[in-house]
């Protein structure tokens, strides 16, 4: 079979999944080069990034950005055990795996919890969020996840913050999947803390995490973390010190997410990144819908990060054979993650245009009539 891959200009295959993601060759080309920890350029690198950073939430002197080493869920576990203490309990609102994930954080940290479930594919529940905080004046902390990667379901983090303020608790944010495509701006939503990574809308490379957290909430959270090395007190203190990592610094991540954050700006920032986004999620749900496939979001909940697809019940429609012969046309895609129905997932982030989006559609509709599919329809609507 004669096929022209379009892969990327490193010659990898295009990553149509929720990081990590595809990276510009100049994101990339960031990392060759060797730092010292002490060495000034990296210290002038590492200020900066934390400044850009505290500055995306338009918060003022009131925020100071902490970055943390490790992947995103590293940065998530150092804000939940920084910032609630030892006789803190945690309400968590779940609609998705990542929720999960902070519910299991909070019983490795032994710290009181309620955890408000909801569907999927519902957006958290806002009415049932303030009767759970009237009923309960013990609850300190209220910890949303903005995007929720499982579906791509935004959660009205707005209203959230909302009834959180005037309940007097404090809110934690995991904006990991969101952070730098929907806007999150400090006058607008109110929160002592968000939580977010290197490798996702911003377009750096895997390896850090961050938290913006507010400085006045940040300053009495002392000695609560159970964790050393997830102490974000402490890594801000010593950071603050002598500007250097209390910890080997992932200096290569750094210096390509100083790129990266240089790219996102001339892209015009959390507007442009997330206009680029918003058109990669028409694309693909147009262009999806067309072949006949079903997504499992109606268009106001979806946010334009990752889109969740019904599988098609047509039984030459294997899912591991389609995933295969994408990726050999240089396009990855992501399994479901979903506990209610069979999915599969396409992410819109990352350093791809309206260009990718079509090319990855064609080479869909391309495999589909490989495999003798002609009817993508779910089994409910088939
Ligand atoms: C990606 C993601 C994380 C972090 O996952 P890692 O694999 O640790 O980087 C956390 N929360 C959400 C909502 C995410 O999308």
């Amino acid at each position: 079979m004669t096929e022209t891959p379009s892969l990327s200009p490193t010659g990898d295959p295009w990553l149509l999944t929720p990081g990590p993601l595809t990276t510009s060759p100049t994101v990339k080309a960031a990392m060759q080069h060797d730092f010292g920890s002490r060495d000034q350029n990296f210290i002038a690198i590492n200020k900066r990034m934390r400044e850009r950073l505290a500055a995306m939430v338009n918060g003022g002197d009131d925020y100071v950005c902490v970055p943390m080493q490790g992947s995103g869920t590293f940065a998530v576990e150092a804000m939940l055990g920084t910032m609630v203490p030892r006789d803190g309990k945690v309400l968590v609102l779940v609609n998705g795996a990542y929720g999960d994930r902070i519910v299991k954080i909070c019983d490795y940290h032994g710290r009181a919890k309620v955890v408000q479930k909801c569907p999927e594919n519902q957006p958290v529940s806002v009415t049932q969020l303030d009767q759970a905080l009237s009923a309960d004046s013990t609850i300190t902390h209220v910890v949303a996840v903005h995007c929720e990667t499982t579906t791509g379901i935004l959660n009205p983090l707005k209203d959230i913050s909302d009834v959180v303020k005037r309940n007097g608790r404090k809110l934690l944010i995991d904006a990991m999947s969101a952070f730098g495509a929907v806007p999150l701006e400090a006058t607008e939503v109110t929160f002592d803390a968000v939580a977010a990574s290197s490798n996702k809308c911003i377009e750096g490379t895997p390896g850090m995490g961050f938290c913006i957290a507010r400085k006045d909430t940040l300053e009495g959270c002392a000695g609560n973390c159970p964790s050393l090395s997830l102490d974000l007190y402490d890594q801000w203190v010593a950071m603050e010190k002598n500007a250097q990592w209390r910890f080997t610094p992932p200096v290569q991540v750094i210096a390509a997410f100083d790129q990266a954050l240089n790219e996102f700006e001339e892209e015009g920032g959390v507007a442009g990144r997330g206009a680029r986004y918003a058109d990669n999620c028409k694309i693909l749900l147009d262009g999806m819908a067309e072949l006949g496939f079903q997504s499992l979001l109606p268009a106001e909940l979806q946010a334009p990060i990752i889109v969740t697809f019904l599988m098609p019940s047509d039984p030459r429609f294997d899912f591991n054979t389609f995933y295969d012969r994408l990726k050999d046309k240089g396009y990855v895609i992501y399994p479901g993650k979903l506990t209610v129905a069979e999915t599969f997932r396409i992410g819109c982030i990352g350093r791809l245009g309206a260009k990718e989006m079509n090319e990855a559609l064609a080479a869909i509709k391309h495999t589909l009539a490989e495999m003798g599919v002609d009817n993508c329809a779910p089994a409910a609507a088939a």
